[in-house]
C-alpha cells in the first residue's frame, strides 16, 4: 500500500540502522522519549529498538489520552451513568479503564447502566436525536487530534437546539505535558531519568503544527523531531535527533512532512478556539496537576457542558496499589519494572490504564516484548 509499505521496507530499515550506528557517538548515551503511544506501539511491533545501537534508548512517555486520564475522571463518568441515569457515550478504550474499587464503565454497563460505545461524535449526536426523552452525555477524551470533532459536535448540537446532549470534556494538550515532564524533579534535579530529545507526536502535530514545540526546545534545550508512525519514520527521526545532539543543536525538525506543516490545520484550530478555552489546571495521571494543560467548554456553550449540567464534583482517587503507571508515564520506569505486569495485570484483566489501550506502554510490552524483557518468573509462567 502506497505511503504505508514504502515506510516499512526492510532494506531501507537496514540502511537507516547502519547510518544510526555510524552516527551515534559510542562515548555517550542517547535517551529519546516518544511522547505518543502510537510510536511506542510501532517501536515494539516492528522491533525498532533491536535496530538501534546499545547506547540509543527509547524512553516511553505519557502515551495516549486514555493512559493519562486520572481515576477521578473515570469515577465521574461512572457516576454520570449510574446516579444520573444518562446514556453515556464514549470510545471503546475508555470502557475498560478501572476506576475506584476496580469498577469500570463496562462493569456498570453489565449491571444495567446505559453505556454505549461510539466510533465518532456523530454517533453520539444521533443517539441524542433518537432519544429525546433521555439525557445523552458524550465522554470526550483525547489530545489535540480528537478535539476538533468534539468542537463540531457542540456546534451542531447548538445549531440544532439539541437540549438533551452534553459533553463531559477531558481534552488535554500535548506541549504543556512535555514541558511538565522536563520540569519534573526526576529530570531536572534528581537526574534519575535523562531525556535528551523528543519524538514529537504525529497526529497531534497534524492539527497544531510544528510551531508550538519551539518554546520548550529553546527553553529546555532539547531537540524535537516530529515523527510519523511507521518504522522508517521513527528510525529517520532517531537519526535526526542524534545528529542534532551530536552538533549541540536543540531545534524543532519535522520528519513527517507528508502530513505536518508549520502552522497545522488552521480550520480545525479555529473550530476549537470557537468552542473551547484553557483550564487553569488539570490533573494528569502520572504528572499530577499540570497548569494550562487541558480545555474546557466556553460559556457560550455552557448549556452543553455536562460538568455544569450535572454539577460534576472534583474527585480525588488513587491508582491501584502496586500499579506503576504514574512512573511509567513519566519515563522513570518500564512496564516490566511493575510487579503486577503479566501476572495480575494483563490486557484481559487490566489493573491500570497503561494496559488498557493498545497504545499504552504496558499493552505494547505485553503484546510484543514481554518475552524479551520480562523477569524470568513471568517468562516461565507464560511459556
Ligand atoms: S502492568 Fe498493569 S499494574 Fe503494572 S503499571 Fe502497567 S497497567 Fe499498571
Amino acid at each position: 500500500m502506497k505511503y504505508v509499505d514504502d515506510f516499512r521496507r526492510q532494506d531501507l530499515a537496514q540502511r537507516l540502522s547502519a547510518a544510526i550506528r555510524a552516527t551515534a557517538d559510542p562515548q555517550r548515551q542517547y535517551n529519546l522519549m516518544e511522547f505518543c503511544g502510537g510510536h511506542t506501539h510501532a517501536i515494539f511491533r516492528y522491533g525498532v529498538q533491536d535496530l538501534m545501537p546499545d547506547n540509543v534508548r527509547f524512553v516511553h512517555g505519557p502515551g495516549c489520552p486514555v493512559c493519562v486520564l486520572p481515576v477521578g475522571r473515570i469515577d465521574n463518568a461512572i457516576q454520570l451513568a449510574v446516579e444520573h441515569d444518562v446514556i453515556l457515550c464514549t470510545y471503546g478504550d475508555l470502557l475498560r479503564v478501572p476506576g475506584s474499587g476496580r469498577k469500570s464503565l463496562l462493569k456498570v454497563k453489565a449491571d444495567g447502566a446505559d453505556v454505549r460505545m461510539v466510533y465518532s461524535t456523530q454517533d453520539a449526536l444521533r443517539i441524542a436525536r433518537d432519544n429525546p426523552g433521555r439525557e445523552v452525555v458524550f465522554f470526550a477524551i483525547g489530545f489535540e487530534t480528537t478535539t476538533p470533532p468534539t468542537a463540531i459536535a457542540l456546534q451542531v448540537a447548538k445549531a440544532e437546539g439539541l437540549k438533551n446532549f452534553s459533553v463531559f470534556c477531558n481534552h488535554v494538550l500535548t506541549p504543556a505535558a512535555i514541558q511538565n515532564i522536563l520540569e519534573s524533579p526526576e529530570v531536572r534535579e534528581i537526574g534519575s531519568v535523562s531525556i535528551d530529545g523528543f519524538f514529537g507526536p504525529s497526529h497531534v502535530s497534524s492539527v497544531i503544527g510544528s510551531q508550538p514545540y519551539e518554546f520548550f526546545a529553546e527553553e529546555f534545550q532539547r531537540p524535537v523531531v516530529i515523527a510519523g508512525f511507521e518504522p522508517l519514520d521513527i528510525m529517520q527521526s532517531a537519526l535526526m535527533l542524534i545528529r542534532q545532539l551530536n552538533a549541540g543543536r536543540h531545534e524543532v525538525e519535522n520528519e513527517y512532512t507528508r502530513v505536518v506543516t508549520y502552522e497545522g490545520n488552521r480550520k480545525a484550530k479555529a473550530r476549537v478556539a470557537e468552542v473551547f478555552e484553557l483550564r487553569r489546571s488539570f490533573e494528569w495521571r502520572g504528572l499530577g496537576l499540570v497548569p494550562y494543560s487541558a480545555l474546557r467548554i466556553k460559556a457560550a456553550y455552557a448549556e452543553f457542558d455536562a460538568e455544569q449540567r450535572f454539577a460534576v464534583p472534583a474527585v480525588k482517587a488513587s491508582d491501584v496499589k502496586g500499579c506503576e503507571c504514574p512512573r511509567i508515564l513519566r519515563g522513570v520506569k518500564k512496564p516490566t519494572d511493575c510487579k503486577l505486569f503479566g501476572s495480575v495485570c494483563t490486557p484481559e484483566n487490566p489493573m491500570g490504564s497503561c494496559m488498557v489501550s493498545s497504545e499504552g506502554a504496558c499493552a505494547a510490552y505485553w503484546t510484543y516484548g514481554r518475552f524479551r524483557d520480562a523477569p524470568a518468573e513471568v517468562r516461565e509462567a507464560s511459556a
